[in-house]
């Protein structure tokens, strides 16, 4: 049970999740969230350090989605539309299980050779491990400086903990 809330991969940026790393893990899709994993809350376009990072998976077969708990589609489609990635909304993370398959199938790839690249426990981990994908942990890039993003902060603190004591490096 707990081990929906562990990652399996933990990494301090998202551009370091290489393709080399990827291949190695069998990933060929990734299933992306957008807030603070890829850029802080008011980037509203990529930059381009993203867009070389996305355009480098492309180039080496790596599929990717966005997978957004936004309540609107606005935010993911302004940010999407250099990219044009199949991008999700209102995914309702951590469960997302429509979502995710519809990604996932829209992908054509399989849950085995994909993984949720996030940088929230409660959400995107456990989005990946209650579908059974493969979980990847970044640091948030900058958190929203209130309570309820506090607390959830420091209810992810020993979780993480455990997961460094549990892969020593
Ligand atoms: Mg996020």
């Amino acid at each position: 049970m707990l081990d929906f809330f562990y990652p399996d991969f933990y990494f301090e940026k998202f551009d370091e999740v290489t393709v080399e790393f990827l291949k190695a893990n069998n990933i060929s899709a990734l299933l992306l969230d957008l807030d603070n994993t890829l850029a802080p809350y008011e980037m509203s376009e990529p930059d381009e350090k993203i867009l070389a990072y996305l355009s480098d998976l492309s180039k080496n077969g790596i599929r990717f989605a966005f997978i957004s708990n936004n309540s609107s589609d606005k935010r993911i489609n302004l940010f999407n539309k250099k990219i044009g990635a199949p991008a999700f909304a209102k995914a309702g993370k951590p469960f997302a299980k429509k979502t995710i398959n519809r990604a996932l199938s829209t992908l054509g790839v399989s849950k085995e050779n994909a993984a949720f690249l996030g940088d929230q426990i409660f959400t995107d981990v456990c989005a990946g491990k209650f579908n059974g994908i493969r979980a990847i942990l970044v640091p948030p890039i900058k958190d929203k400086k209130n309570l309820f993003f506090k607390f959830k902060r420091a209810l992810e603190k020993p979780v993480l903990k455990r997961y460094f004591r549990k892969n020593k490096r």
